[in-house]
């Protein structure tokens, strides 16, 4: 609500953005680069703290929040996707070590490298990371998806997720993202038109302001 941000060396990154993101609806925040998109998602994992306006999470301010207790409600996918030196099952459940293995594979085939997986000899037990396998972009990229999805919190961001996939795996990834979303909040960030089509609501921003919805 009538948020705004500026950063300490006095750049004015949000100005007076409102919205409402409501359990079960996909958010898609589309803008150009410089926009404000990634400072906004900064705001809500509380990297930063916003001087005027609020947000609420579930009726409560951000702010009373501590902010492991904030981590636990959101799981972001970013633009890098980081592969720790273990193996590609540890890889995944890296955020929910309880999982397991019909848990992980279940992430994994919503994230559509279950199969890619299988295909190698060692399936999960293959070591990825700096000794280990070399992941492309796109497969890493889907590996930090599954690992959001299995960490199964009320709120999911999706920050460019599909920068480095080609069309047809980002709209296959984008729907089964979607349809397993049903009672969390999904907000995406995006440059990229094809993500619209799943939204229940889009933001333009520009400039630090909301331009448009
Ligand atoms: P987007 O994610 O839409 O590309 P950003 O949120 O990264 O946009 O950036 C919004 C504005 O804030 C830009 O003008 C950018 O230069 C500025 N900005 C981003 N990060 C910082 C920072 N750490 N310090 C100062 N200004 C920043």
């Amino acid at each position: 609500k009538n948020l705004s941000f500026s950063y300490p060396d006095g750049t004015l990154a949000l100005q007076d953005i409102s919205f409402n993101l409501a359990r079960g609806q996909h958010l898609v925040l589309i803008g150009p680069s410089g926009a404000g998109k990634t400072t906004l998602v900064n705001l809500l994992l509380r990297y930063w703290e916003y001087q005027h306006g609020h947000i609420y999470l579930d009726g409560q301010e951000l702010r009373t929040f501590r902010g492991e207790e904030l981590r636990s409600k959101i799981a972001v996918v970013g633009q890098d996707a980081y592969i720790f030196n273990t193996s590609l099952r540890e890889n995944l459940s890296i955020a929910r070590p309880s999982a397991n293995q019909e848990q992980i594979e279940a992430a994994a085939r919503l994230a559509h490298i279950h199969d890619f997986i299988t295909g190698l000899t060692e399936g999960y037990d293959t070591w990825a990371g700096e000794s280990g396998l070399h992941l492309s972009g796109g497969q890493r990229q889907r590996i930090a998806i599954a690992r959001a999805l299995l960490k199964d919190t009320p709120i999911l961001i999706l920050d460019e997720p599909v920068a480095n996939l080609d069309p047809e795996m980002e709209q296959a990834i984008l729907q089964s993202i979607h349809a397993c979303a049903q009672d969390r909040m999904l907000l995406t960030i995006t440059h990229r038109p094809a993500a619209l089509q799943l939204a229940d609501q889009v933001i333009i921003l520009s400039g630090g302001r909301v331009v448009g919805s």
